[in-house]
């Protein structure tokens, strides 16, 4: 089955009551049984719920893998995963990744005796000189959020594989429509489906997919046991997005790709982070690696003053300055004094996100309209 197919069809069977053609909404919390313990597979529902069963399914088959599993969040998808590791263990995280995740790590986490590097991976091998036999996992974003780097998937995957740890890449910028990191040796792909994956802004999600059946069932345990499960209604919000993940996805690149390359010609922009330019320092590893280059692009004005940047972000008219990404309509946000405020400012310009750095998630309106707009509030 193709991608677009697989978007519409995959997990999703008629209802067998009634023929329901779209998955019900099954808004229960228990199931009946005919004798303890002689039920149909459901029993409560933080441990099982059609609807979810359904996404679940849906989410396995976009991204090639076995098993998918889904939270209430995306950071409740992250807290799960490291919640497998022992006080003592290491991970080798990627530094220029989202701030939630950077927060879990070091604010949460590392107080239960958790030990996590930091470290630029433009260069991949640079990850050989931080594993020790504590080492149990290596966690990727990629394209990076929000300096759009790209890291080589498959040789990461290596280099995990050598050495025996599980390397997890964080897919919630690229969609199993532009990248499937389990083709590439991946072990376990993480979404927030918050954002691409539902593309409609009005649902919070999360998500991990694996094909191993001993770790998914390790998740399985710690997704039941610790409960940040989502509930129906979303699940059903989340299987009404995905259908149309191909189709929006193929405007948000064709959108991008000419956002990009206006900003690149603008006498006011100083740089343009987009992974399609063939001067961005990774863009064979993008080519060969992603199908299309996304719509997230994130720009510096000349002189990269904080006070600039918000002047800009206040004239937009149809990129509505917010947190989050990955809606149809187009989004600005200001990561110094937004998502990554949380990360100490000389460590966010040592990992050369400045101050007047704009974030843009690009939708999928009329192009000509965001050219438009980009134009008037840049000046
Ligand atoms: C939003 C986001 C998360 C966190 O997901 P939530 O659904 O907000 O909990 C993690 N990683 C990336 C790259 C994100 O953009």
């Amino acid at each position: 089955m193709k991608f677009g197919t697989k978007a519409i069809h995959a997990g999703v069977h008629p209802d067998p009551t009634t023929g329901a053609i779209m998955t019900p909404i099954y808004q229960t919390s228990t199931y009946v049984q005919a004798s303890p313990g002689n039920h149909k597979g459901y029993e409560y529902s933080r441990t099982h719920n059609p609807t979810r069963t359904a996404l679940q399914e849906a989410l396995a088959a976009l991204e090639n893998g076995k098993h998918g599993l889904c939270f209430a969040t995306g950071m409740a998808a992250i807290d799960t995963l490291i919640k497998t590791l022992k006080p003592g263990d290491e991970v080798i995280s990627t530094n220029d990744l989202y701030g939630g995740s950077y927060r879990i790590f070091t604010k949460i986490f590392q107080q239960y005796g958790l030990k996590f590097h930091f470290v630029p991976m433009s260069d991949i091998t640079t990850i050989e000189g931080y594993i020790n036999e504590n080492t149990r996992l290596i966690w990727i974003e990629t394209p990076t959020n929000p300096l759009l780097n790209i890291i080589d998937i498959k040789g990461a995957a290596a280099i995990a594989k050598k050495h025996n740890i599980l390397l997890a890449v964080d897919n919630t910028f690229a969609t199993p429509y532009l990248q499937t990191p389990l083709d590439l040796g991946a072990d376990i792909v993480m979404h927030s489906l918050t954002k691409y994956m539902g593309g409609h802004s009005d649902t919070v999600m999360g998500a991990l997919i694996v094909n191993d059946d001993d770790l998914a069932q390790r998740l399985a345990f710690i997704q039941n046991a610790s409960g940040a499960t989502p509930g129906p209604q979303d699940c059903f919000l989340l299987l009404r997005g995905l259908k149309t993940l191909h189709i929006r996805m193929q405007r948000h690149c064709e959108n991008g790709r000419a956002v990009a390359q206006f900003l690149r010609e603008h006498p006011k922009v100083e740089k343009v982070f987009w992974p399609g330019f063939d001067n961005h320092p990774n863009h064979e590893i993008a080519k060969s690696q992603m199908r299309d280059f996304g719509g997230m692009i994130s720009f510096v004005l000349k002189g990269d003053k904080m006070e600039d940047a918000i002047k800009v972000l206040e004239k937009f008219k149809y990129f509505s300055l917010a947190e989050s990404l990955g809606g149809v309509e187009s989004l600005c946000g200001h990561p110094a004094s937004m998502t990554h405020a949380s990360i100490p400012r000389e460590e966010r310009l040592k990992g050369g996100l400045s101050d007047s750095l704009i974030r843009l998630s690009v939708g999928i309106e009329d192009y000509e309209d965001l050219l438009a707009d980009l134009e008037q509030a840049i000046g």
